[in-house]
């Protein structure tokens, strides 16, 4: 049990397709807490980096093309254990695959056009934020609702 934050990227296929409400929606009734929320246009130069692990892969440029057809929003989400949380929320990354009730699972029907990128472990979750957020960008405020969405132990991590 950790308290965590975790970077989600609302992709153009969610902006496009107008879901950007849909799914801050789900983050928000779950109880994650908000602490980030801008949008951007992204480069090749910020996709080669972040999508390094890719760079092999032939759809590499493609995936890339995909993520710079129109701006992006990205979000930072903080919670205890917001990391896998998250994860699960977003389901498989081919869209096809992933178990309805998942954000892919529901919105997707593509390998690529898969509606959100999220972060996958805590050393990713730390680089991307990093990546997307300049430190002046994200907000530590405390949420009224803090002690109906966790119990004492758990409150005190926060
Ligand atoms: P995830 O986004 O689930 O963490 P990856 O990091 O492996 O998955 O891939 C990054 C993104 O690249 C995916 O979200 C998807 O948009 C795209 N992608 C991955 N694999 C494929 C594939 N086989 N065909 C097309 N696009 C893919």
């Amino acid at each position: 049990m950790s308290l965590e934050r975790t970077l989600v990227i609302l992709k153009p296929s969610a902006v496009q397709r107008g879901l950007i409400g849909e799914i801050t929606t789900r983050f928000e009734r779950k109880g994650l807490h908000l602490i980030g929320m801008k949008m951007m246009q992204l480069t090749d130069e910020i996709l080669n980096e972040h999508y390094a692990h890719l760079s092999e892969r032939p759809f590499f440029q493609r995936v890339k093309n995909s993520m710079m057809a129109s701006p992006v929003v990205v979000c930072c989400y903080e919670g205890v254990d917001a990391i896998q949380i998250v994860r699960s929320m977003t389901g498989a990354t081919n869209g096809r695959v992933a178990i309805p009730g998942t954000i892919r699972g529901d919105y997707s029907v593509s390998s690529q056009e898969n509606i959100i990128h999220t972060s996958d472990s805590p050393k990713a979750a730390l680089e991307e934020i990093a990546r997307f957020f300049k430190p002046e960008e994200l907000f530590e405020y405390k949420s009224c609702a803090q002690s109906f969405l966790y119990y004492q132990e758990e409150y005190q991590l926060i």
